[in-house]
C-alpha cells in the first residue's frame, strides 16, 4: 500500500453546504499532472480564506485540496524542463480552486506552471513572499512599465499591513520610492514603517465615496482593497499617474467616475497573477531575488504548521493576519 499523508479537503453537500477536514490521502488520489512535488512550504493567502470559508466561490471543483501555492522539490517528473531534486514555486494556474492544490504534502501539477526557486531563496523565503507577494511585484513592473519612478512623486499602498501591500511596501521602499501606507490597523503604523513606508494614513481618509477629483496626492500605488478605496485613490492621483489594481479585499465594486481618466490622464493598470504568462512570473521572480530585501521577509512573515492553516484561513478574511503566514511542512 502507498504511504499515505495529510491533506486538507472541502466537501459540499447535496444541499450545497460547505465542509472543510483533515484527510489522509495516497498519491494515486492527486489529479492528473506531469510532475510530482514533495511541497515544502505553502502559504494562506486571502484567496485560501475564501476557499476554505466559503465566503467566495473560488473553489470550483468538488471535493478539492485547496492553497493556491507551494514552493518544494520534484520527486517525479515525465516533463523536460524538471527532474527529481530540482526546486520548484507554483503560483495560480487554478491550483487550489479548480485542481488539488498545496494544502497535502504532495501535489500533481503540470510541469508547464512551474518555475524554479531563485537563487539564494529557500521554500520558506519563497512562501513568506508568496502569490501575495509576487503580485505585489507584479504591480511595481507594472507602474514601471507606465514611467512611474521614484522621481514622479509619492505612491500609495492600500491594504498596507496585509500580505500585498506589506510585500509591495518593502519592494517600492527599497527601490527608492517614498511610500504612503493605507491601514485601517493605525497600531501597525511602526510594523510599516519597518517595513520601509515614509508615511502611514488611516484607512478611513480613503474609505467614503470618492469626488470626482480630490487633491492631487501621489503619482501612483498599489491598490489590494477595491471600491470607494480606489475610487479615493483614482481621484487624488497626480497629472499622468497611474494605479495597480490588484484586489477586492474592501469589495468588487468601483464607484469611480471617468474624471481621473480624461481630465488627469490617469492610468488603471490590473493586475493578475492566476493567469500570467511564463515570461511574466520568471521576470517577477527573477525581480523579487534582485529587489526585495530578504530580512524583511522575517519582519513580515511568521509561521505556522499544517494544524493551523484552517484557523488563519479563517482570520484572513475577516483582516486579521498581518503580513504573511507561512506553513513549513
Ligand atoms: P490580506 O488579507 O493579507 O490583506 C488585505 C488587507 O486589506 C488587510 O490586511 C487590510 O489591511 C485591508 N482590508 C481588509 N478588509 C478591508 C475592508 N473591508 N476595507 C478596507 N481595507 C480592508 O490579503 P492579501 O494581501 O493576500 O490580498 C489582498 C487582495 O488582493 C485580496 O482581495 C486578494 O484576493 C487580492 N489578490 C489578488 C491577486 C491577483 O492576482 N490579482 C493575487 C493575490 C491577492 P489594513 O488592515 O492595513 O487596512
Amino acid at each position: 500500500m502507498s504511504d499515505t499523508f495529510k491533506a486538507i479537503l472541502v466537501s459540499r453537500d447535496a444541499e450545497k453546504k460547505q465542509s472543510v477536514e483533515i484527510v489522509d490521502l495516497t498519491e494515486a488520489d492527486l489529479m492528473e499532472g506531469d510532475v510530482t512535488v514533495a511541497v515544502e512550504a505553502t502559504t494562506v493567502n486571502y484567496k485560501d480564506g475564501l476557499a476554505i470559508t466559503g465566503k467566495a466561490p473560488v473553489v470550483r471543483r468538488w471535493p478539492l485540496v485547496p492553497g493556491i501555492d507551494f514552493a518544494g522539490t520534484v520527486i517525479e517528473s515525465s516533463h523536460a524542463d524538471w527532474r527529481k531534486g530540482d526546486k520548484v514555486i507554483l503560483n495560480g494556474w487554478g491550483v487550489g480552486e479548480t485542481h488539488y492544490g498545496a494544502y497535502a504534502a504532495r501535489a500533481r501539477v503540470r510541469g508547464d506552471w512551474l518555475v524554479p526557486l531563485p537563487d539564494g531563496m529557500s521554500p520558506h523565503d519563497a512562501m513568506a513572499v508568496g502569490t501575495a507577494g509576487y503580485t505585489a511585484m507584479l504591480a511595481v513592473m507594472a507602474l514601471e512599465r507606465h514611467g512611474i519612478v521614484p522621481d514622479r512623486g509619492p505612491v500609495v499602498v492600500t491594504g498596507a499591513a496585509g500580505g500585498v501591500g506589506s510585500v509591495a511596501i518593502s519592494i517600492l521602499s527599497t527601490l527608492g520610492y517614498h511610500v504612503i501606507a493605507s491601514t485601517g490597523r493605525n497600531a501597525e503604523s511602526p510594523y510599516l514603517i519597518d517595513l520601509g513606508a515614509a508615511e502611514v494614513i488611516s484607512r478611513d481618509e480613503l474609505s467614503q465615496p470618492a469626488k470626482p477629483l480630490a487633491k492631487e496626492r501621489w503619482a501612483g500605488g498599489v491598490d489590494s482593497v477595491g471600491t470607494h478605496t480606489l475610487a479615493n485613490v483614482l481621484s487624488m492621483t497626480s497629472y499622468g499617474g497611474a494605479i495597480a489594481a490588484c484586489g477586492l479585499a474592501g469589495g468588487m465594486d468601483l464607484p469611480t467616475s471617468v474624471a481621473p481618466f480624461i481630465l488627469r490622464g490617469v492610468s488603471l493598470l490590473g493586475i493578475d497573477s492566476v493567469m500570467a504568462p511564463k515570461a511574466v512570473r520568471l521576470e517577477a521572480w527573477r525581480r523579487i531575488g534582485a529587489d526585495l530585501d530578504l530580512k524583511k521577509l522575517s519582519i513580515l512573515s511568521r509561521s505556522i504548521g499544517f494544524d493551523g492553516i484552517i484557523g488563519a484561513a479563517r482570520d484572513i478574511v475577516e483582516g486579521k493576519i498581518r503580513g504573511r503566514v507561512v506553513v513549513d511542512l
